[in-house]
């Protein structure tokens, strides 16, 4: 039986689910929260077994029932505004906790995670006033007519499942259109990275979210708290951050039941870079995209084209720039790229690394681990990494690291770099660097990604659709399209 602590996100050290307004413990098994930078425990954290998992869907079906559906829209605003501006007035905790949970700099937590994490709540605000629906006059042969309209209803309960590299932001993304729409939410953060989602059920408290709307259950995935959640047969709809083959299980899990699915998965996203493009620009968008957090970016490049006339000097100075990045403490301002998550992944990662050295590869950078200061050397860093000489169906060049990598090979041909960038499983984005405006919309339109940059990277408006194609997901959200997949379309027909 779950029992209750007295109401705070963390308490001597450990975390809390947090279900129906009140942080509990429960589930009998605990999990170690490990700082990536130096391997030091952080929290630890408690795992939910399938009856706190239950209690929690049951928590967020009861507050269906309660104030929450029945807000008007504005008022439903003015409680996520009061989100946002308990986020941002908590901000050095919420860059703190994400820190330690996830190793990255903490230059890059405080511009990019937390900041955006409250847009998402201001932006979701706002759109859910401008929302419309349809309407039609029918004929009749009564010669009355009716009256067709449409409403939408939230879906209910939403299962939410995050992933660990961007924690707040992916996790708000989600959360904030689904408590615009009215629905309640269950969210399971990543085992990696639990702490600032159960932060937020204070700052919901705080705002005044009725209890049962924002529910939080931690665990791991298969066999524990995200499969028991993802089946759990009073979950309405379930969205999901994270990598295709769990996309794939969670599908299957969704199938029972036919619930609806929102799923941003991997990428092995192509930059393309034209001989004709501002070189200092794409060298300083592409050293960002291959190598932010430290390369733990879903929309990351992994695959990079140069024309030929400029292969030479656009590997030199990238190759420049990734040499130039510093490691170490997250918190020390000078520090330009954190570590790997965990262990695990660094194994991994270190397992690509020498793949692509077994498959032919030059390596120009990088290549193994860096030796850092003794505190930081139990830290998960990596190298960056550049490779060239690898063939296209290079295993390298098919499956996702997800680690501070690329390879470049140089192209002569518009239609052959389209080719080579599309000759992939994945479809979730693009960049594409050139000054010729012609050629940048013709490219954009046959690269098959759910978002292609061009000049730019990482450069998001709320409002625009933001998804997968291939195996890079289905569906999209952000602007009206989160709205659609977080509420159902009823008509109404009205015999006039
Ligand atoms: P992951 O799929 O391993 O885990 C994501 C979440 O799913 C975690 O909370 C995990 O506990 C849970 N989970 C795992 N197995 C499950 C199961 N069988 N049932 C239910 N839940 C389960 O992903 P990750 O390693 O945390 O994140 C990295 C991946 O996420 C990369 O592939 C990256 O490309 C992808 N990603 C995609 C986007 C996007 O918008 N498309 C954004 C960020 C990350």
């Amino acid at each position: 039986m779950a029992t209750m602590n007295c109401g705070r996100a963390l308490t001597a050290g450990r975390l809390s689910h947090f279900i129906g307004g009140q942080f509990v413990d429960g589930g009998g098994l605990t999990l170690e929260n490990i700082n990536p930078a130096t391997a030091d425990l952080v929290n630890v954290v408690p795992v939910a077994d399938s009856v706190v998992v239950d209690d929690a869907v049951t928590a967020a079906r009861r507050a269906l029932e309660g104030p929450w559906r029945r807000m008007s829209e504005q008022e439903r605003a003015c409680v996520l505004r009061k989100v946002a501006d308990g986020i941002l007035r908590r901000f050095d905790e919420f860059v703190r906790a994400e820190v330690l949970d996830t190793g990255k700099p903490a230059s890059l937590a405080a511009h990019i995670d937390i900041p955006r994490s409250a847009a998402n709540f201001n932006s979701f605000a706002d759109q859910i006033l401008t929302l419309s629906t349809e309407s039609f006059r029918t004929a009749t042969p009564d010669g009355a007519g009716a009256l067709n309209y449409a409403i939408r209803v939230p879906r209910g309960v939403i299962a939410v499942v995050c992933p660990w590299n961007l924690p707040l932001l992916l996790l708000t993304w989600k959360v904030a259109p689904a408590l615009a729409c009215g629905n309640a939410v269950v969210v399971k953060p990543s085992e990696e990275t639990p702490t600032t989602a159960t932060l937020l059920g204070e700052v919901m408290h705080e705002a005044g979210v009725p209890p049962g709307v924002y529910n939080v259950v931690h665990g791991l995935g298969q066999d524990s708290a995200g499969e028991y959640l993802t089946r759990h047969p009073k979950v309405d709809g379930i969205t999901f951050t994270g990598e295709t083959k769990t996309g794939v299980a969670i599908m299957k899990a969704a199938a029972e039941g036919v619930r609806p699915v929102s799923l941003e998965l991997g990428g092995k996203n192509a930059a393309v870079v034209f001989a004709d493009c501002d070189l200092d620009r794409a060298i300083e968008g592409v050293t960002r995209s291959v190598f932010a957090n430290c390369g733990q970016v879903c929309l990351g490049t992994e695959r990079v084209y140069v024309e030929r006339p400029i292969f030479d000097e656009f590997l030199a100075k990238l190759t420049g720039a990734g040499a130039a990045l510093r490691m170490g403490d997250p918190f020390d301002k000078a520090t330009t790229m954190g570590p790997l998550i965990s262990k695990s992944h660094r194994d991994k990662v270190l397992s690509y690394y020498e793949r692509a050295k077994a498959e032919g590869a030059n390596v120009i950078l990088g290549g193994g681990m860096p030796e850092l200061p003794s505190r930081f050397n139990s830290g998960f860093f990596i190298e960056p990494t550049i490779w060239t000489g690898l063939r296209e169906d290079a295993v390298v060049l098919r499956e996702e690291v997800f680690g501070p990598c690329c390879h470049i090979a140089p192209f002569d041909h518009e239609e052959a770099v389209i080719m080579a960038a599309n000759n992939s499983p994945y479809g979730l984005a693009t960049s594409i660097w050139t000054e010729n405006l012609a050629r940048a919309h013709r490219v954009a339109a046959r690269i098959e990604v759910g978002i292609a940059w061009v000049n730019c990277w990482f450069l998001r408006d709320l409002r625009t659709p933001f998804g997968g194609s291939k195996q890079s997901g289905i569906g999209r959200e952000g602007g009206v399209h989160s709205m659609e997949f977080y509420t159902d379309l009823r008509n109404v027909c009205v015999k006039l």
